[in-house]
């Protein structure tokens, strides 16, 4: 027996590189003993003295490599064997802890440099290694171990055999360790039959790209279809299989200088393109695109290459931007199956590339953009999940369900939120689907039987019934609050706080649809101090759909029938027989929800400049206003503050300005004036009464980079702590990270 240290690491450790790491500095300091993955984390018992522990964990918190995060460190003194030398265990399982699965990561500079001078790795499109690779989208389950992935199938050659059990190897237990030789490979198929030579698909795939055709192509979580992104008549095609009208395209660019060509990225937006997690990140266009990809939005969405397929492509031609938009129709979730996608695109593409791996579990790219330098994550997919989030609350046990239109569901594990990846519309039935597989399978992957279940209050929403359906004890939580206390989560935050919350609808527990809202709540209770006056949705889910009725039902909010004299040129837009119907339908009070919403507001302005009558896809209509802000107007409307938040003089003033020809972005830039002035004055104001100096900012409203910016630097500016969303997305994607910790703290 000799004395040893035992040392238990949690947090993002496996299959990142982390036992190889932990060899190469304990053998370093010539530490004895052993490291083994266990599904509560990874285990490192060490013998030697304890100088060279000290540099050991100096170094094991300090240099631990890139992709993986350490959450704690346990070191304990017990009694052990004598060790000889220092080994790598196999994994076994140990207890019904987790310790995190790592999310997917873009292919590293090592492995790019293999692929040039490393045969059977030269232009192999699978090369891989512990630092970089697929994760997430193959794994079946715990412990990760190749036969626990869609890996299984690929019998190592001995090259790779050999590099994976070598301890000084780059890919020593790299699970998804591949080659020419032994790993899967691509397949390009199209209308005269099918390409199997690896370098034949690039060369034919570049002569497709070239003369504009449109390739539906196998990513690492589901299918995606490129077209030249410089290519009007390819990229206005591509809008049509896609049946997608305004929605904007990400495209993927060769390099960061092919960025810098096209778009004005600053240092941190960079930072962002470049990480191994390699989200799209939104940036200002210079316009040199074709003009369907963006439509008229003065952003784009860019990516970099993130596996080695896309490199050698971007090698083998001279497009420097290609569109690579989800693969889809519709608002269907991406195709993951080869044998669907052949059958959905051959006949609409003009080419189809598939590889011979499985992808286990579906994610779309993620999506961020940066607030004065910060990331805000606006869409949590690839590279993001299923990372948990930490919090200060114990979730155990507890499974909250999200929203409706942009769900995403999240799952506690101790005090670890682990939020699934963006899952879509649930009223799409394929979606619906996505949804409850992915329950099932969350469930048995991080070994978790929920016994209670967190809702929203909505009753039609198809994640309640859902919830109802588990017959589990179950809460359900007001959609504000939980936005609100998603930010509270994130940020730890356990106290009173003035949280505002600008958003499309929810419920209301008045019955009514919320949206424009001023709580002053803590994490388990709210209470309602003011909002937006309540207006009403002529046609309920017709008005979210057709922003001219709401900007007529803030019309006849303020003139009555004597709307119609004021001959508004957007009315033009509009039938005259559906216009008097929805003016009736005010008048006798039929299906006109009342609403409070900040969205329908911003599409009732939206509609009244006419730059948006109807919406083609969500939040249009507020996204065309604020690309239209004139920056350097700094006056705003009228409006008073009562009990509730009066706009009648701000809509008369608007009306005043259409009628006297005031440029639209002059009007948009005092409208959102405006929004930031009665926050600012609303905020002072519960200051004074209720002494509370933190303001929690959510709700999709504050995807608007113009209001959430100003609000940020105004708030601050009055000595206000400000905090917003930044790990999850202040749309619905992220509110089930609320509804979790609302459900753990009433738990209590
Ligand atoms: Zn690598
Ligand atoms: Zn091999
Ligand atoms: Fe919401």
């Amino acid at each position: 027996m000799e004395n040893s240290f035992q040392i238990l690491v949690k947090g993002l450790v496996q299959g990142v590189g982390f036992r190889p790491f932990i060899y190469k500095v304990a053998t370093s300091f010539s530490l004895r003993g052993t490291v083994e993955n266990r599904n509560d984390g990874v285990k490192i018992i060490l013998q030697g003295d304890s100088n060279s522990l000290k540099d050991f964990l100096d170094i094991l918190n300090t240099q631990s490599p890139p992709a993986s995060h350490i959450t704690s460190v346990k070191v304990d003194t017990i009694q052990h064997d004598v060790f000889y030398d220092f080994r790598i265990l196999k994994s076994r399982n140990v207890s019904d802890e987790i310790t995190m699965v790592s999310p997917d990561i873009g292919v590293c500079n090592d492995c790019l440099t293999d692929m040039i001078v490393q045969e059977p790795r030269i232009n192999y499109p699978f090369t891989n290694c512990t630092n970089c690779g697929p994760r997430f989208t193959i794994i079946e389950q715990l412990p990760y171990d190749r036969p626990n992935t869609t890996m299984q199938k690929f019998e190592m050659c001995s090259f790779c055999k050999n590099e994976y059990e070598d301890v000084q190897n780059r890919r020593f237990h790299a699970q998804p360790v591949a080659c020419k030789n032994c790993g899967p490979h691509y397949t390009l198929h199209h209308e005269e039959g099918e390409i199997n030579d690896q370098e034949d698909i690039i060369t034919r795939m570049s002569s497709f790209l070239s003369e504009g055709k449109i390739i539906a192509v196998k990513g690492l979580g589901g299918f995606f279809l490129a077209c030249d992104a410089t290519n009007a008549e390819a990229v206005g095609r591509l809008r049509s299989i896609k049946k997608r009208e305004g929605k904007p395209f990400a495209v993927m660019f060769a390099d960061i200088n092919a960025v810098r060509k096209y778009a004005s990225v600053s240092i941190s937006e960079e930072n962002a393109l470049r990480s191994w997690k390699r989200p799209i990140v939104l940036v200002k266009s210079k316009g040199k695109l074709a003009h369907d990809v963006s439509m008229d939005f003065p952003t784009i969405g860019a990516m970099l290459p993130y596996m080695p397929f896309h490199y050698l492509l971007f090698d083998n031609i001279e497009i420097d931007a290609l569109v690579l938009t989800s693969g889809n129709l519709s608002d269907e979730p991406i195709l993951i199956h080869n044998n669907v996608a052949l059958e959905t695109f051959l006949p609409i593409c003009d080419a189809v590339l598939t590889y011979n791996r499985k992808i286990q579990n579906r994610v779309d790219d993620s999506l961020l953009q940066l607030v004065l330098g910060k990331e805000m994550l606006l869409r949590r997919s690839r590279g993001f999940v299923p990372a948990p989030i930490i919090l200060d609350l114990n979730v155990d046990g507890i499974m909250a369900v999200g929203a409706e239109l942009v769900n995403c569901f999240c799952m506690g594990k101790s005090n670890q939120a682990i939020l699934s990846q963006h899952i879509g519309d649930l009223k799409n039935l394929e979606t619906y689907e996505f949804f409850s597989e992915s329950i099932s399978r969350y469930k048995k992957l991080f070994r978790i039987e929920p016994e209670l279940v967190v809702a929203d209050m909505h009753p039609e929403y198809l994640s309640t019934k859902y919830a109802i359906e588990t017959n589990l004890p179950i809460l359900q939580v007001q959609h504000h609050h939980a936005h609100i206390v998603s930010v509270m989560a994130e940020h730890k935050l356990d106290e009173k706080v003035i949280g505002i919350a600008f958003d499309g609808v929810g419920y209301g527990d008045d019955g009514k649809i919320w949206g424009g809202e001023f709580l002053v709540c803590n994490i388990d209770s709210y209470k309602r101090e003011t909002f937006f006056d309540y207006q009403a949705m002529p046609g309920g889910d017709q008005a979210t759909m057709n922003p001219w009725r709401m900007a007529i039902s803030y019309l006849y909010g303020v003139y009555g029938r004597k709307l119609l004299d004021l001959k508004l040129p957007f009315m033009k837009e509009v039938d005259p027989n559906t216009l008097e119907m929805v003016i009736q339908m005010m008048e006798k009070k039929i299906n006109c929800p009342l609403t409070s919403s900040a969205g329908r507001l911003f599409d009732a302005v939206a509609a009244l400049t006419g730059l948006c009558t109807r919406s083609t896809f969500h939040a249009e209509a507020p996204m065309r206003l604020e690309s239209l802000i004139n920056e350097d107007i700094t006056e705003s409307y009228a409006y008073s503050l009562k009990e509730t938040i009066v706009l009648k003089p701000m809509i008369k003033e608007i009306v005043y300005d259409l009628q006297n020809s005031i440029p639209v972005s002059t009007i948009s830039a005092k409208f959102h004036n405006t929004i930031i002035q009665i926050t600012l004055e609303v905020s002072e104001k519960l200051r004074k009464k209720i002494a509370l100096n933190k303001v929690v900012l959510s709700g999709g409203t504050f995807q608007n980079k113009y209001i959430l910016q100003r609000m940020l630097t105004e708030l601050a500016a009055r000595n206000f702590e400000v905090y917003i969303n930044e790990k999850v997305p202040c749309n619905d994607g992220g509110i089930a990270l609320g509804q979790l910790a609302i459900a753990a703290k009433r738990k209590l």
